[in-house]
Order: C-alpha cells, then structure tokens, then sequence
C-alpha cells in the first residue's frame, strides 16, 4: 500500500476512535449506556446528525457551536480526535500494521479515556483499568518474543521456561506494578496518616504492566513524578495555591507510560550507558 495513504488510513481511524472515546469520557462516570441514546447537544437537547457528526472536521465547520441552539462546544472534543489521530500515525510508524499496532492502539485508548475521566471527577474507573490488565497479558500472548531482560531471564530460568517470556514480563508488569503503587500507598499514609495514592492508581500502573512489562511500571513511575511535581509546582506558582488542591495523577502515570512505550527503551539504554 501507498504509505502516504497507509498513514493517512491510521490518522482517519484514530480519529474515528477518539470521536467514539470522548463518549466514553462523558458516560463512563454517570454510568450510561454507550451506544444508546445517539449523542445530542447539551443544551437543546437536538440531536446531532450524522453529517455533524464527522470528526474534527464537524467542529472547524460549524465553529465549535451547536447547529440549532448556536451553543458552544467543547474543544475537547476535537482534541481527543486530532490526538488519538497522530497517535495512531505514531503508532503506525513504530508498529507497522501489525498486532503491537493494535494492541497499543488500545493501551492509548485506554489511558485517554482514564485520564480526562480522572480530571474530570478524580476517579479512574475499573470498568477500563482491571479488564485492561486481563487484556494486556492475553495480548502478551501474540507479542514478538523480542527482547528480553534480567528480570524476566531469571525467572523463566527458574520456572523451567514453562510460560513465554512475554507472558511472563506482563505477569511480572502485573504485580510489580501494583504492588509499587501500594507500597507507595502505604507508605504515604503510614508518614502523614493522610489517604495520597488511590486504588485506581495502583490498577492503572498495573494494567500498564500487563502491556509493557515490568520495566515500565518503574520508568513510568520515575518519569510521572517527575513531570507531576513539576506541573504542580508551575501550578501552585501560578495560582497561589497550595499543595492540598491535589491533582489527580492518573493523566501523569498515562504520559510516562506514552513515553514508554515511544522512547523507553532507548532512554533507558542511554541512562544505562551514561551512567557507566
Ligand atoms: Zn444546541
């Protein structure tokens, strides 16, 4: 296939995706059926026809307003599209049209819709997080047997090599993953008697385990800090606040996992190699 026309087919299904995963963000949370009733307009309640309903594109033309009552929609909307649309184009480009493609095509899905819903109410839903672990270790099943470290090395050696070796890693993910997050959970309340982590985070890392092994779950911690403590900071300078407007870091743990699965090995060889 042309790949001009290859890339551009991964653009138009990310961002048919994304069109479909900004429904999932507004009922997921109240508990609505996702298919029925069709999408309508907030405020007048008309329903929003099939030709307005094309992604990205509805938004510039009707200028981010509702056709009939002339109220303004969310620019979120076309910005889950545009980005689930250069995500799949980024995914396209790593993976090729391949299973990985696919399979990370619904680790994406997955962390957009958790992370708008964790901004929007603080709560990273189960319904995605623990039927995303169940799929991250079935898709280990398909995987490229590829690399391979220590870790994963060591234990196939000594469990005889009775389960594959990406299996095994997403297993490892699975667990060390959550149990990180809970170790830090109980830590965390153990110094300052105050609830920080949630349960949701400790599901969200461990399902992105389940799909990038266990060395994911370290970097991606690492690295969410990281870039957490840094936005609040610039928040906190920004608006005065104090650090008890807590934001939520199920959005930071979904970065660091993007980041991850993009540049992770590579960063981590280059810090390995820096370091030595
Ligand atoms: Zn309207």
């Amino acid at each position: 296939m042309n790949p001009f026309l290859l890339y551009l087919f991964a653009f138009l299904f990310g961002a048919v995706v994304g069109s479909f995963l900004n429904v999932c963000i507004f009922r997921i949370p109240l508990g609505a059926s996702l298919i029925s009733p069709s999408s309508c307009c907030p405020r007048c309640r008309t329903p929003i026809k099939a030709y307005d309903n094309i992604p990205i594109l509805s938004y510039l033309l009707l200028g981010g307003k509702c056709r009939s009552c002339k109220a303004s929609i969310s620019a979120r909307y076309p910005v889950v599209e545009s980005m689930m649309g250069l995500f799949s184009v980024f995914l396209m480009l790593k993976f090729g049209l391949s299973p990985s493609f696919f399979i990370y095509f619904i680790l994406i899905s997955s962390l957009v819709v958790m992370s708008f819903i964790d901004l929007d109410h603080r709560i990273i839903p189960d319904v995605i997080s623990l039927p995303g672990i169940a799929v991250g270790l079935l898709a280990s099943f398909v995987k490229p047997p590829g690399h391979n470290d220590f870790l994963v090395r060591f234990v196939f050696k000594t469990v005889k090599g009775s389960i594959n070796m990406a299996t095994l890693d997403s297993l490892l993910g699975i667990f060390i993953g959550g149990g990180l997050l809970y170790a830090v959970a109980v830590l965390f309340y153990w110094v300052t008697k105050k609830e920080g982590m949630g349960g949701g985070d400790i599901k969200l890392l461990a399902m992105i385990g389940a799909f990038l092994g266990w060395s994911s779950t370290l970097f991606t911690v690492l690295v969410s800090s990281l870039i957490g403590s840094m936005v609040g900071v610039a928040l906190m300078v920004a608006t005065g606040a104090d650090s008890k407007y807590a934001i939520p870091f199920g959005p930071f743990l979904s970065i660091g996992a993007v980041i991850y699965l993009f540049f992770g090995r590579e960063l981590i060889r280059w810090y390995l190699h820096f370091r030595i």
